[in-house]
């Protein structure tokens, strides 16, 4: 499974399953995975490396028995069923700093706005999700909440056709999110 997806990105980082000596063995990446993966780092994660340094990749291709553990969704992108393709990712340095994490959303925003079907921004950690779009799938920009269903993610309304006013309005509903449910 060796190989460098782009520059700085390689596709053992996307096949690790949760915390390292959980015992859980790496995910495999079909070669349409690896093309997907590809896409990925290409469009948006190299992007933001080059922009922002380090990325820390959390969890790319989980197994179905990863995927159970961690309560993931059946129909979850993180499977990489079909033309699905999810990571979550951390820009490390911005771990602690909301209003770096805030400029990253608007350069994913304003940059690649179709590059992606799904942003999600957690208010319970900081990391991002992010998956490529789909014929079947819309483009969804979420914040994550701490509270249940059906208030767990709130859809923010982002129009990619006017990315760059709409992503400023975007990013604002987020760190206004972020202060009210993490204060
Ligand atoms: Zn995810």
């Amino acid at each position: 499974m060796a190989g460098t997806a782009t520059k700085n990105f390689s596709y053992s980082e996307f096949t690790k399953q949760g915390k390292p000596g959980a015992g859980v063995p790496d995910s495999v990446l079909s070669e349409q995975d690896r093309y997907k993966v590809h896409q990925l780092c290409k469009a948006i994660l190299q992007p933001i490396r080059d922009q922002y340094g380090q990325v820390s990749i959390n969890s790319g291709k989980r197994s179905a028995v990863h995927n159970a553990n961690v309560g993931g969704s059946p129909a979850s992108h993180h499977l990489y069923n079909g033309m699905s393709c999810a990571v979550d990712f951390t820009v490390l340095g911005f771990a602690d700093d909301v209003q770096g994490r805030a400029d990253v959303a608007l350069f994913i925003l304003q940059r690649c706005p179709f590059a992606f079907s799904e942003l999600i921004w957690y208010t319970t950690t900081n990391h991002f999700h992010m998956a490529l779009p789909t014929e079947r799938h819309g483009q969804k920009v979420l914040v994550k909440t701490n509270r249940p269903s059906p208030e767990k993610y709130v859809a923010l309304e982002f129009d990619p056709a006017n990315a760059t006013a709409s992503a400023r309005r975007v990013v604002a509903q987020m760190l206004k999110l972020d202060a009210e449910l993490r204060g």
